[in-house]
C-alpha cells in the first residue's frame, strides 16, 4: 500500500459545479490530487465519507480579516460614510492594537466553513504578518490610501517593503489594493498599476460601492466631500468628472485585469468598461443587503461574460465569515439562480478571479487538494446541488493543499473511518 496516498470515498463527488459523480472517489497524494472517479479498488489510506459530498474548496474573494474584532460592534448604518466614520472613529480609538488574534480567528472561522482560499485585504500590516503562519491559501493585498500626489512616492516604497517580507511559500500569493478611488489619487492608482506590470502581483480596489461615490467623482460633492474634507484629505484635489470606471480607464489603470470589489451602480458604458479590462468583479451579497443597496447586476455581469466572483467582506458588515451562508443568501434572494451558477462564482469563478485558474476551484487530477466535505441534512434526497445549501449541511472537512485544517470528527487521525 502506498503510505502517502489517501482516498476519499463518497456519496457524491462534486468536481465542478455541473459535475457530479454519484458513488465516487477522490485521491490524493501530498498536496496534489491524482485521480477523481467513481469507486473503484481505493488506493492509499481510505477515509469512507459515507453520504457526505466532497466539493471544491470555497473561495472567499474579498474579506478584511484585520476586522473579525469588529463583529456586532458597529451600529446598523443610516449611510454609508456614517459606517466608514464609525469604523475610523474606532480604530482611531484603539491604534497599535494587535489585530493578529482578530486576523487568526478570521482565518479559523473561514477554515471550518469550507473556504480553503480568501483574498484578504490588510491595512494595518497584521494580515500580511499573520497570515504566512495559517494553512490556508491566500492573496493578501496590502492596501493603500493616500489623496496627495506629493506623498504618493513614500506610501508605495512603504507598501513594497511591507510586501517584499511576506514569505511566498506557496500557499500565499500577494496584491496591491488602492483603497477606493475617493481615497486613492490618480497618481497611486497609476504607481500601483506600474509596480504590478510583469509580476504576480494582483490589483485590487472597492469601486461603484454608492451612489455618494460616484457623485463625489462627478460633482466633487456630497457626503463623500464632506466627510474626506474633514479628515484634511481634500486639498487641491478636483473632481476628475467622469465616474469612477471610466475615471480609472481614462488614467490607465485599466491597462490590466483588476479585482474589483462591489460594483453595486453600474452604468452601460461601466459594463463594457470591466468587459474590455478583463477585470473579475467581486459580490458581496450580506455585505451589500446590510448597507440596503439597490439590485445588484451581477446577473447582467455574468450574462455579459464578466467573470464575478463572491466574498464574504468583513464582520464589520456581516453576520459570518462563511461562504456556505453567503451562498444560501445568494439562493434564498435570487429564485431564479441555480445552485449549480451560485457554486461556480464561489469555486471556479473565484479562482479566476484571484489568478488561481487551473490550479483550485474543481476538483481534477492534478489540481491542488483543497476541498471540502459537506455533511448532507440526512431527511433530504433531492438533487446533491440543492441539498449542498440546504440550511442543516455543513462542512466537516477542509484540505488546503492536502492538509487537514479542519476536521470535525478528527477522521484524518483515525486509522480507517467511516461516517454515516
Ligand atoms: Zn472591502
Amino acid at each position: 500500500m502506498d503510505k502517502d496516498l489517501v482516498t476519499l470515498k463518497a456519496s457524491y463527488i462534486v468536481q465542478g459545479p455541473g459535475e457530479v459523480i454519484n458513488g465516487g472517489q477522490v485521491t490524493i497524494k501530498g498536496p496534489k490530487i491524482v485521480e477523481v472517479g467513481p469507486i473503484k479498488a481505493p488506493m492509499g489510506k481510505v477515509i469512507d465519507l459515507g453520504g457526505a459530498a466532497v466539493i471544491p474548496g470555497l473561495i472567499n474573494a474579498h474579506t478584511h480579516l484585520e476586522l473579525t474584532d469588529l463583529e456586532g460592534k458597529i451600529p446598523p448604518p443610516k449611510s454609508f460614510t456614517h459606517w466608514l466614520r464609525h469604523l475610523v472613529s474606532y480604530r482611531r480609538g484603539e491604534a497599535n492594537k494587535d489585530l493578529g488574534p482578530a486576523v487568526k480567528r478570521g482565518a479559523n472561522l473561514s477554515m471550518e466553513s469550507g473556504t480553503t482560499a480568501i483574498a484578504d485585504i490588510s491595512s494595518t500590516g497584521d494580515s500580511l504578518k499573520l497570515l504566512p503562519e495559517v494553512p490556508i491559501r491566500k492573496r493578501v493585498f496590502k492596501e493603500v490610501i493616500c489623496m496627495d500626489p506629493a506623498m504618493v512616492a513614500s506610501i508605495l516604497e512603504e507598501a513594497i517593503r511591507v510586501l517584499s517580507d511576506f514569505p511566498r511559500d506557496g500557499l500565499g500569493t500577494l496584491g496591491l489594493s488602492p483603497h477606493a478611488p475617493y481615497t486613492a489619487c490618480a497618481k497611486l492608482y497609476q504607481g500601483c498599476t506600474l509596480f504590478s506590470k510583469g509580476q504576480d502581483l494582483l490589483l485590487s480596489t472597492h469601486i461603484c460601492e454608492t451612489k455618494e461615490e460616484l457623485e463625489f467623482l462627478k460633482e466633487g460633492t456630497g457626503s463623500f466631500a464632506i466627510m474626506l474634507r474633514a479628515y484634511g484629505m481634500l486639498e487641491g484635489w478636483e473632481p476628475p468628472g467622469l465616474y469612477p470606471l471610466a475615471y480609472l480607464k481614462k488614467i490607465g489603470a485599466l491597462a490590466r485585469p483588476w479585482l474589483l470589489i462591489h460594483c453595486n451602480y453600474l452604468n452601460e458604458e461601466d459594463i463594457y468598461i470591466i468587459k474590455e479590462s478583463g477585470s473579475s468583479v467581486v459580490y458581496c451579497p450580506r455585505s451589500h443587503h446590510f448597507f440596503g443597496h439597490e439590485v445588484h447586476p451581477f446577473l447582467r455581469l455574468l450574462k455579459e461574460g464578466v467573470n464575478v466572483a463572491l466574498g464574504t467582506d468583513s464582520l464589520a458588515s456581516n453576520k459570518s465569515l462563511s461562504m456556505m451562508d453567503e451562498i444560501r443568501f445568494l439562493l434564498e434572494n435570487n429564485q431564479g439562480l441555480s445552485p449549480q451558477e451560485a457554486l461556480s462564482m464561489a469555486t471556479v469563478r473565484g479562482a479566476r478571479a484571484l489568478g488561481m485558474a487551473g490550479l483550485v476551484g474543481e476538483l481534477r487530477a492534478g489540481y491542488e487538494a483543497d476541498l471540502a466535505v459537506i455533511e448532507l441534512p440526512r431527511a433530504q434526497g433531492g438533487p446533491v446541488l440543492e441539498d449542498l445549501f440546504d440550511p442543516e449541511s455543513r462542512n466537516i472537512v477542509t484540505l488546503v493543499a492536502g492538509r487537514p485544517c479542519y476536521d470535525r470528527y478528527g477522521l484524518f487521525t483515525k486509522d480507517s473511518c467511516d461516517v454515516h
